[in-house]
C-alpha cells in the first residue's frame, strides 16, 4: 500500500472512503422507496436542428428528487442503481414516464431516452420498450434510445441483434457520448443506429485549436457515410454553434440553447410555439 501524506493523510484518506461508502449506501437503501414514493421526474432538454433553430426533440434526463435531500443527480444514484440490479425497474419507470411525456409535445418531435448499459444487455428489453409504447399510443418513431459504445462493445453479437429489432420497431437509436468509448469503427458498420450524439469533451476544446473542428467534420463525414446524422452535445457558446455549423453537424443541444427543465416548460396550447425555444428558458440562460 502506497502511502503518500504519512500517518496524517491516510487518516484523512480512510474517512473519506468512510464517507463514500456511507452515501452509497444511504443512496442504494433510500432508491428501494423511491419509485413507490414517486421520487422519480424526468427533465427534459431540447435538441435543435442547426439550420433554423428549431427544436426537434427533447432528451429525458432522470432527476430523483428526495423528500429530505432535494434533488439529487443522476451521476450519483445510476452507478449503484446500475450496481444494485435496480437501474431496470428505474429504467422502466423511464421509458414509460418518457413515452407518456412525449404525447404533451408536439407530433413531430421526439423524446430521447437514456438505456444503462445493464438494460441494454436485458433480454426483455424489446418486451419492455414495446409495452411501452403501446401503453402510451405513442408511434415508434417518436422515441429515440441513446445507448453507449461501451454497451454496445460488451456483447457485440447479442448488441446487434438488439439494435436491430429496436430498429424494425421503428424506433430511433442514438449513439450516446461518441467518441469518448473506444469504438472499433469496422464493427461501427456492423450496427444500425441513425444517429450520432458527439461527446461533450470535443465541443469544449473547438475554440481552442483548428484540429478539434477537423475531428468533428471528420466524424459528421463517417456518420454520414453510414447513413446517421451527428448531434453535438454540451454546446454552451455561440461561437460554438458556429463552428459546428461549419463542421457540418445536424444538431446541437446544450446550455447555450436551454438547461435540462421539467416537462411543463415545454408544454403549450399551440404546437408551433412549442417547437421555439421558450422565452423564459432562453432570457434565464443564455
Ligand atoms: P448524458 O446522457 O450524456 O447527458 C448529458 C448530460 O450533460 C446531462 O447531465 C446534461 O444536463 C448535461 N449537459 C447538457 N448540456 C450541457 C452543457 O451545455 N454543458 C454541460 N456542462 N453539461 C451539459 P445529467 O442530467 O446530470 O445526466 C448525466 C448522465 O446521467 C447522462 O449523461 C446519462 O448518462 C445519465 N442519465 C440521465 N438520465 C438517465 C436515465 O433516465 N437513465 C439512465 N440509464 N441514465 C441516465
Ligand atoms: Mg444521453
Ligand atoms: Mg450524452
Ligand atoms: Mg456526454
Amino acid at each position: 500500500r502506497a502511502r503518500a501524506e504519512g500517518v496524517g493523510g491516510w487518516t484523512c484518506f480512510e474517512s473519506e472512503m468512510g464517507r463514500v461508502a456511507d452515501y452509497r449506501h444511504w443512496v442504494e437503501s433510500e432508491l428501494t422507496d423511491a419509485i413507490d414514493r414517486g421520487d422519480f421526474v424526468l427533465y427534459y432538454q431540447p435538441q435543435l436542428s442547426l439550420e433554423g433553430e428549431r427544436i426537434v426533440g427533447y432528451e429525458a434526463l432522470i432527476r430523483w428528487q428526495h423528500p429530505q435531500r432535494g434533488i439529487i443527480p443522476p451521476n450519483e444514484f445510476i452507478p449503484v442503481a446500475e450496481e444494485s440490479g435496480m437501474i431496470l425497474q428505474i429504467g422502466k419507470w423511464a421509458l414509460h414516464q418518457g413515452c407518456h411525456d412525449a404525447r404533451l409535445l408536439p407530433d413531430d418531435t421526439y423524446v430521447a431516452i437514456n438505456l444503462s448499459p445493464v438494460q441494454f444487455s436485458d433480454r426483455n428489453l424489446t418486451d419492455t420498450v414495446r409495452q411501452a409504447l403501446e401503453e402510451s399510443g405513442l408511434p415508434a418513431h417518436r422515441l429515440e434510445l441513446e445507448i453507449t459504445e461501451t454497451a454496445m462493445t460488451m456483447d457485440r453479437i447479442e448488441a446487434r441483434k438488439v439494435m436491430a429489432a429496436l430498429a424494425d420497431m421503428g424506433v430511433q437509436i442514438a449513439i450516446d457520448d461518441f467518441g469518448t468509448g473506444y469504438s472499433n469503427l469496422s464493427y461501427l458498420m456492423d450496427f444500425t443506429f441513425h444517429k450520432l450524439k458527439i461527446d461533450r469533451s470535443f465541443v469544449c476544446r473547438l475554440q481552442d485549436d483548428d484540429t478539434t473542428g477537423a475531428v468533428i467534420s471528420t466524424i459528421v463525414g463517417l456518420s454520414r457515410a453510414l447513413g446517421a446524422e451527428t448531434l453535438a452535445e454540451g454546446v454552451e457558446t455561440a461561437d460554438q454553434a458556429t463552428l459546428l455549423r461549419a463542421a457540418g453537424c445536424d444538431s446541437v443541444q446544450g446550455f447555450h440553447y436551454a438547461r435540462p427543465a421539467p416537462l411543463s416548460t415545454f408544454v403549450s396550447a399551440n404546437d408551433a410555439d412549442a417547437r421555439l425555444l421558450p422565452r423564459a428558458v432562453g432570457a434565464t440562460y443564455h
